[in-house]
């Protein structure tokens, strides 16, 4: 554990080799006084893996496919560093007791696990995995409440509204604007989608970020995600969080208040910046990140979603509307399309046509436990893969 100035701060970095853990530890180079890294994991890159270890000096590494276990112990004798395999090694990497604050930075349903039980042993969740709000977002806000744990955004738009949201009172929050990018797709005829490839749908204009969140932008899953993340975090209807298509990426998202003002958030497109900010909550650090050149900024451009164009953002509406397990059925329909996309099993325009199909063809149960939940994922990803082998036949 920290001293007792709270740094430095003893942290697990839970999907450490990614987009996110990787820009994590970023920022612990910026400021190694603030840090000390306590556990690093990773699916399946057990070489970067080694090299993080070795530069950080956790307690503990934990690599997810146990045949990749053998190489990392080799790449790491004569350390201390314990190496442990599997999924039980990531509920034990976020509950050490060294363990300050848990950055959940595992991408799906995996990453659901180890965030309950960092929950459940007291940890601060910087949190980047949003499908376990999508997924399991009342049983997460009821094991907060019974701990007494806090949950800091991690993602840009829900860091930009946490950040507004600070010092308001929150009868005073009328309706909350995510901003989206449109992705790589926003200017492009619906009657060209059959065509789009997979080098095409990793082609993200704005950001550069891991393989599956970077399909869901191009489809706007993410977005769709996104709002029943916020749903879950800012504690309000889905009916009053809005979505807004701004190109530039600018404004992160904003919040409308209930006497007419509008806050926003702006920066230039910078995951290190949440990230920070999450770590550094409810302070601020000096960092040398891009500014916003203003004299060179001439506009900011805002449109409607279209959501006949992308029907996974209506598809995400309809799932947290209804409630239950239907967000875990949309979820985990789309982990499991996006999987078949990026295997180039299924087109593009089939990913929320399988979600829909899950959606439709799946009961819905009314406040689930985590085991109902852990069945209704597995029901829909059997569904679209059954679907899914269909259409590739
Ligand atoms: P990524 O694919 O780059 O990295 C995922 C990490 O999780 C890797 O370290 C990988 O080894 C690990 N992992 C993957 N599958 C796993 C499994 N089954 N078990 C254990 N570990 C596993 O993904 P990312 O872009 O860093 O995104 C991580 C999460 O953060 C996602 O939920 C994403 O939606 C969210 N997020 C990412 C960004 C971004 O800019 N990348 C922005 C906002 C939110
Ligand atoms: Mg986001």
């Amino acid at each position: 554990m920290s001293s007792s100035n709270g740094w430095p701060s003893g942290l697990s970095i839970l999907g450490a080799t990614g987009s996110i853990g990787t820009q994590t530890l970023d920022i612990v180079r910026l400021f190694p006084d603030r840090f000390r890294v306590r556990a690093l994991t990773a699916h399946r890159n057990a070489n970067l893996l080694a090299q993080q270890a070795l530069e950080f000096q956790p307690e503990c590494v934990v690599i997810g496919d146990e045949a990749e276990a053998a190489g990392l112990r080799k790449a790491l004798a004569g350390t201390d560093i314990r190496v442990l395999a599997g999924a039980e090694g990531l509920c034990e990497a976020a509950t050490l007791a060294e363990v300050d604050t848990v950055v959940a930075a595992v991408v799906g349903f995996a990453g659901l696990e180890p965030v309950l039980a960092a929950i459940r042993s007291g940890k601060k969740i910087a949190l980047a995995n949003k499908e376990t709000l999508v997924v399991a977002g009342a049983l997460v806000n009821k094991l907060l409440d019974e701990h007494g744990g806090s949950l800091i955004p991690v993602d840009s738009e829900h860091s930009a509204i946490f950040q507004c949201l600070v010092g308001e009172p929150a009868h005073a929050v009328e309706t909350l604007v995510l901003t989206a990018s449109g992705g790589p797709f926003r200017t492009r005829p619906a009657e060209t989608f059959v065509d789009i490839t997979r080098a095409e749908a990793l082609n993200h204009p704005n950001w550069s970020m891991g393989a599956k969140i970077t399909i869901d932008s191009a489809t706007m899953m993410n977005k769709g995600l996104e709002v029943i993340e916020a749903r879950w975090l800012f504690d309000i209807p889905a009916d009053r969080i809005e979505v807004l298509v701004h190109p530039q990426s600018i404004i992160h998202s904003m919040v409308t208040f209930t006497d007419g003002s509008t806050k926003a958030q702006l920066g230039v497109p910078d995951m290190k910046v949440p990230i920070q900010y999450a770590l550094s909550y409810p302070d601020r650090w000096p960092a040398p990140h891009e500014r916003i050149d203003w004299q060179t900024l001439h506009c900011l451009d805002f449109e409607p979603p279209d959501f006949d164009k992308f029907p996974c953002l209506r598809l995400a509406y309809d799932a947290v509307r209804h409630g239950g397990t239907a967000p875990a059925i949309l979820n985990a329909a789309n982990e499991q399309a996006v999987a078949l996309f990026l295997k180039d099993r299924i087109q593009f325009v089939e990913i929320p046509h399988l979600v829909e199909a899950a959606l439709e063809e799946l009961a819905v149960s009314v406040q689930p436990s985590y085991e109902t939940l852990v069945e209704a994922d597995a029901g829909a990803r059997r569904l679209v893969l059954e679907h899914g082998r269909a259409l590739s036949d």
